[in-house]
């Protein structure tokens, strides 16, 4: 328990560096975009994850423009004109490709200088499900959007983040560095957590609502079955369910993992039906108020730790 209290040092530090600027990046929707601190670095962000890093990279200077509002699911999510607008304006944008057509659109519509997450980490392929209804074509190209609940994966962006704030404002080009440095070895540490607290388990395979979680079992060992696609709004075939209810015999799973950001109907109904607990396990789209990437990922641990049975 050290080395977690280390990271939340760390996190605390680095929190506390950005907490003012935090309270007041949410930008009105309808400012005109620019910067409030002057000299600093306009940085619009497409969804939470991607928040997070240029927040903990950029610390105090640069003002983050959100384009998912806090408690949205980020998939498929619409602009605003006016967000579209503040988009455009931005210095430089974060967001990850075939994630959110609207931000996509809007990137190229207004030529915004952008950073494609798809650019830096490899993206893996989307699983398919044969018998999966209501899955449009153009849902997420072809591959798994949810690379940051990987936090390996999300430490080499913050690496790539580091760079381009560092080339777009390069007279702070070395606080973006140790910044980059700093939240690279918080999720080293949260990446060590995880690997040491899912070593041992009774069970490895893990049921989710929508299937966020490819990447985080891909890390460490697990197996994920979703009942619903990568799409937290497709709906489940009936054959799927059925196909569900026999993985939950066959592997002694105790647990139905469901989130926070959507509703949880069907997999509350399949958990009682086949006499299973339902936990949360958040894909971190979106966090409450307070909450941050780390706190999320940290509760996930212990949530999977004791569904899972780990020593
Ligand atoms: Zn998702």
């Amino acid at each position: 328990m050290a080395t977690m209290k280390k990271t939340s040092a760390l996190i605390a530090a680095a929190a506390a560096s950005t907490l003012t600027l935090t309270a007041c990046s949410t930008t009105e929707p309808g400012a005109d975009g620019s910067a409030s601190a002057e000299g600093a670095l306009t940085v619009a962000t497409a969804f939470y994850p991607l928040q997070f890093v240029a927040e903990q990279v950029g610390g105090d200077r640069i003002v983050v423009v959100s384009m998912t509002p806090a408690g949205v699911e980020p998939h498929d999510v619409e602009l605003s004109p006016a967000t579209a607008r503040q988009l455009g304006t931005a210095d430089l944008a974060l967001y990850l490709s075939e994630f959110q057509p609207a931000v996509d659109d809007a990137i190229s519509t207004t030529g915004v200088e952008a950073l494609d997450a798809a650019e830096v980490i490899e993206l893996h392929a989307a699983e398919e499900h044969a018998d999966e209804e209501g899955e449009d074509e153009h849902d997420h190209g072809s591959s798994d959007p949810h690379f940051w609940l990987d936090p390996d994966l999300l430490a080499h962006l913050a690496d790539a983040v580091g760079e381009a704030f560092a080339t777009a404002d390069p007279d702070n080009a070395d606080t973006y560095t140790a910044n980059a440095a700093t939240l690279h070895a918080a999720l080293e540490d949260l990446d060590n957590q995880y690997a040491t607290g899912l070593a041992q388990c009774e069970r490895d395979t893990i049921v989710t609502g929508h299937e966020a979680f490819g990447y985080l079992a891909e890390a460490y060992g697990l197996h994920q079955e979703g009942i619903a696609g990568l799409d937290p709004e497709s709906e489940p075939s009936p054959a799927r369910i059925l196909e569900i209810k026999d993985i939950i015999a066959e592997t002694g799973a105790t647990t139905i993992f469901t989130e926070d950001a959507v509703s949880a109907s069907v997999a509350e109904a399949l958990a009682s039906d086949v006499g299973v607990e339902t936990e949360v396990l958040s894909p971190v789209e979106t966090v409450a108020d307070g909450d941050d990437y780390i706190g999320v990922m940290t509760r996930n641990l212990s949530v999977l730790e004791d569904a899972l049975g780990c020593e």
